[in-house]
């Protein structure tokens, strides 16, 4: 196992379109980072240079302390799984894990120990004599990832190794994939698009756009402390609410109410009078239903209900808004880059499913004013984020208002005190 440093690397292809822009990421000896982003942000090209299927154009590639820009794949002893597995379909599931042994001219002994070894690991010792033809999805992925773990590889690198199962395995997966992760404790660095599962497996969430890296963090800090509008929206599920909000004087105007202009906000601002607030669908309440103790905390306000959609264990509520042609614009370019279907300007409502809001009902809503995001349009930067203040360090509680294994071939062939509060909407304790 070993450290992986990746310091200002750049990839430009032959377009002259820099898909990786001096990306540096230090990943810790055991360490889970996720590289996630929307389609072509150049997570996957990325994944490729560390594990030397592409050429890097700039800056230094180092595992285990030895730089292998230059190195061939096999030297750099990394197994990397892929989103269709391309298993051997005419070698059993034991000849497909010891497959990359073999290749190292393993012993027999040698063989079966490991094989046996990730077999029950990956709870596959039923199905060691089948044919991928005859598994399921699942199993075929545990197949491919036994491949990885019987090589004893430095890092796993996987590439979407999720996306061709259905919701529900995907679901089962990720969960064996942490878990494995852990027990092994094997440096790790997995390409997703899929905000869930970059918020569930990582320790470390990098959020690429255009080949920037646009925030590295804990999945907590992205989620309750996001840099700007891109990583705000990208991360979340229902996003986050993107609002016009006016700046008059001391004090906010948002199309359904009004509160007081945060200091530390009010002294970055440089002649904005027209900002964007971002509010989570979680932080709003259904007034009648809030805690008395909470309530004074936080401000009530009336708005129509335009439909509601009940799923049992939550409730949604969307509110149709007028925002101003500028802020449109802003917004619909963003929704572009998330890869959103087009934007409406509804904002999304988190209800307890014990709320008795129904479609076309004036309710009146309650918000804690301390959750409020405010983006400068121009820039994106959250300007509510307070420099070097992690989520993690406190409570917040003061926030203001195929699966291809390459077999080290290289052919991969075959096969603030502005935070948001701690008691709502983050996703992972540890
Ligand atoms: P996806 O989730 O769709 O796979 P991604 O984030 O993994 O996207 P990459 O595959 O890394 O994105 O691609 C990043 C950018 O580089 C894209 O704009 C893509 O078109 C471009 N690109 C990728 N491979 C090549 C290539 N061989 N030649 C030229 N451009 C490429």
């Amino acid at each position: 196992m070993a450290a992986i440093s990746m310091r200002n690397i750049t990839k430009v292809y032959g377009d002259g379109f820099p898909a990786v822009n001096d990306v540096s990421i230090e990943v810790a000896d055991g360490e889970f980072i996720i590289l996630v982003g929307p389609s072509g942000c150049g997570k996957s090209t990325l994944l490729r240079m560390i594990v030397g299927l592409e050429d890097i154009t700039s800056g230094d590639m180092i595992i285990g302390g030895e730089r292998v820009n230059q190195k061939a794949p096999r030297e750099r002893n990394l197994s990397m799984v892929f989103q269709n597995y391309a298993l051997y379909p005419h070698l059993t599931v034991y000849e497909n894990i010891a497959f990359p042994l073999r290749l190292r001219g393993a012993t027999d002994s040698d063989i079966k120990s490991r094989v046996e070894g990730a077999a029950k690991t990956l709870d596959l010792e039923e199905h060691l004599q089948r044919k991928p033809g005859q598994l399921s999805g699942g199993q075929r992925q545990r197949v491919a990832m036994g491949r990885a773990i019987v090589r004893e590889a430095n890092a796993f690198l996987f590439d979407e190794p999720l996306s061709n199962l259905d919701a529900k395995l995907r679901g089962q997966m990720r969960t064996e994939i942490l878990r494995l992760q852990r027990n092994l404790g094997v440096t790790t660095v997995y390409v997703t698009h899929d905000q869930t599962e970059a918020m569930t497996l990582g320790d470390r969430v990098a959020v690429l756009r255009k080949g920037v890296m646009e925030q590295l963090a804990s999945p907590r800090d992205l989620y309750e402390q996001p840099n700007n509008l891109f990583v705000a929206g990208f991360i979340g599920s229902p996003p986050m609410n993107f609002l016009p909000c006016s700046i008059k004087g001391d004090t906010m105007e948002l199309p359904f109410l009004t509160a007081p202009l945060p200091a530390h906000v009010a002294s970055r601002l440089t002649g904005q009078d027209l900002l964007i607030a971002g509010i989570r669908p979680e932080h709003f309440e259904d007034a009648s239903v809030v805690d008395e103790r909470k309530r004074d905390r936080g401000l009530t306000f009336e708005a129509t209900v335009d439909v509601t959609e009940w799923l049992g264990n939550q409730q949604y509520a969307y509110i149709l808004y007028d925002a101003p042609p500028e802020v449109l614009e802003h917004l619909a370019e963003l929704d572009k880059e998330l890869d959103g279907e087009s934007l409406r300007t509804q904002m999304v409502v988190s209800l307890d499913p014990m709320s008795r809001i129904r479609d076309g009902q004036k309710a009146t809503l309650w918000l804690d004013p301390a959750r409020i995001h405010l983006f400068d349009p121009k820039t994106g930067l959250n300007l509510t984020k307070r420099d070097g203040e992690s989520s993690e360090s406190g409570d917040g509680s003061d926030a203001i208002g195929s699966s291809v294994i390459t077999d080290g071939t290289g052919s991969g062939s075959t096969g603030g005190a502005h935070s948001l509060t701690a008691d709502g909407g983050t996703r992972r304790t540890n």
